[in-house]
């Protein structure tokens, strides 16, 4: 109503502004929604619990929101996406792209900006941003990366250790230049998790994860939140 009275209107198709309400979780629901849109989109994050990473308010401070929206007062970021690319199609990942596989052990070959790294056996590999340092990757036990890092982030998922099969079984942070590569015979089994979406990846065998040169999410903020605090106050 407020903002209605204040001359915008609501554009579900072609939006400017994307105010999502929810936690962390929706905010990613609303990128992806609007993944073909995201030159034009910004996004407003209101977490209905705590605060989140993607989310600067509580929807108590609701008027305080608009307030600082409507006066101008607020700030742009962008944030890199993650871009998987397989025979079968292109996925998108604002916290991280996994392959994981319940099903079988699974053997992958792993390559860095087309050079072999290692070869890794185990229930699958992650790939996170920055902002997805402190979601699954950090479940499992990858580091948390301070924003304004540019770095994404491998980890294995249960990954197999013995004198037969060594992969690097630490996470590996690195710059977010760098293109991994996921190679295998068979991923039967395995699915492609792309954030809150899966994908089965039985007819592929080939997973090229790269920060995406076109895509971008850009937040807008309003107020200035440590990410210290922003940790400790979720952790
Ligand atoms: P979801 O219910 O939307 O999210 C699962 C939990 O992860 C929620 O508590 C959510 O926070 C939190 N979360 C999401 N992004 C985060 C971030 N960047 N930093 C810290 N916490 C974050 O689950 P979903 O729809 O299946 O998947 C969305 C994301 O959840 C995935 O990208 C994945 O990273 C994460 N997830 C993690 C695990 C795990 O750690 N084992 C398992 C499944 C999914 P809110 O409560 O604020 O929404």
């Amino acid at each position: 109503m407020i903002l209605k009275k204040n001359g915008y209107f609501q554009n579900e198709n072609t939006p400017d502004f994307v105010f999502v309400i929810g936690g962390d979780g929706t905010f990613i629901y609303a990128v992806h929604k609007y993944l073909d849109h995201l030159d034009r989109a910004r996004f407003f994050g209101i977490h209905t619990g705590t605060l989140g990473f993607y989310t600067d308010y509580r929807d108590r401070d609701y008027e305080e929101f608009i307030d600082t929206f409507l006066r101008g007062e607020v700030r742009e970021y962008t944030y890199p996406i993650l871009e998987g690319r397989t025979e079968n199609g292109v996925y998108y990942g604002i916290n991280e792209i996994r392959i994981e596989n319940a099903a079988r052990t699974q053997n992958m070959d792993v390559y860095i900006n087309g050079r072999l790294f290692e070869t890794y056996r185990g229930t699958g590999m992650c790939v996170s941003t920055q902002l997805g340092s402190t979601a699954y990757n950090r479940s499992l036990g990858g580091a948390v990366i301070e924003e304004g890092l540019n770095l994404i982030e491998m980890c294995e998922m249960a990954g197999i250790h013995h004198n037969k099969y060594r992969s690097l079984k630490a996470p590996f942070v690195m710059n977010d230049t760098n293109r991994i590569t996921f190679v295998s015979e068979s991923f039967a089994g395995a699915l492609l998790g792309a954030d809150n979406e899966v994908f089965p990846m039985d007819d592929v065998h080939r997973l090229e994860i790269r920060v995406s040169p076109e895509k971008r999410v850009r937040m807008i903020k309003g107020r200035d939140i440590s990410y210290f605090d922003r940790l400790k106050s979720l952790f």
